[in-house]
């Protein structure tokens, strides 16, 4: 079993000023909610590719690489689905600039909380909306009735609202 790490120490690569490291770990990613329902990575641990770059200036540069394979309800048709996501995500964290070159997601004492940016990269990189398949016909939209399996599947126009009152007038 690999070990898992939520966080990773890059103080303690102890790189120097232009130096760089690839790094091959496992991290845990907790389930999502997304478009009102649950979806949960299927696998305990998801190996993740870390580069770590130390800039000049005391600074790191992050390159996050995964797969995450997800498992919830298709939000067209509700069946189980089961896509994957390649994640590709990167940081910047330069101690002492400006406020878009902090990360998040390194600490003061160079603590990289790997955990909570798999998540945020992840999400980020979902689509709209999370499909069984990308032609994935849907419910109707009138009685629910699953168009994957009915693609003839239609209804008679409604009637007219007006042709209904007045079939309410009573002629004696
Ligand atoms: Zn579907
Ligand atoms: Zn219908």
């Amino acid at each position: 079993m690999p070990q898992r790490s939520d966080s990773f120490d890059l103080g303690g690569l102890a790189l120097t000023s232009g130096e760089g490291r690839r790094l091959e770990l496992h991290t845990g990613i907790e389930p999502f909610d997304f478009g009102g329902q649950r979806y949960a990575v299927t696998r305990d641990m998801v190996p993740v590719r870390l580069d770590v770059s130390r800039t000049t200036g005391n600074g790191w540069a992050l390159r996050l690489r995964f797969a995450a394979p997800l498992e919830g309800p298709c939000m067209r048709c509700l069946a189980p689905a089961e896509p994957v996501f390649e994640v590709d995500a990167r940081e910047v964290h330069q101690p002492g600039a400006g406020e878009e070159l902090q990360s998040p997601y390194v600490g003061d004492d160079a603590e990289l909380d790997l955990r909570g940016w798999a998540r945020d990269a992840l999400a980020l990189a979902m689509p709209a909306q999370i499909a069984c398949r990308p032609d994935c016909a849907g419910l109707c939209a009138q009685c629910g009735a699953d168009l994957n399996e009915d693609p003839e599947h239609h209804h008679e126009p409604a009637p007219d609202p007006r042709w209904a009152k007045l079939g309410e007038i009573r002629f004696d």
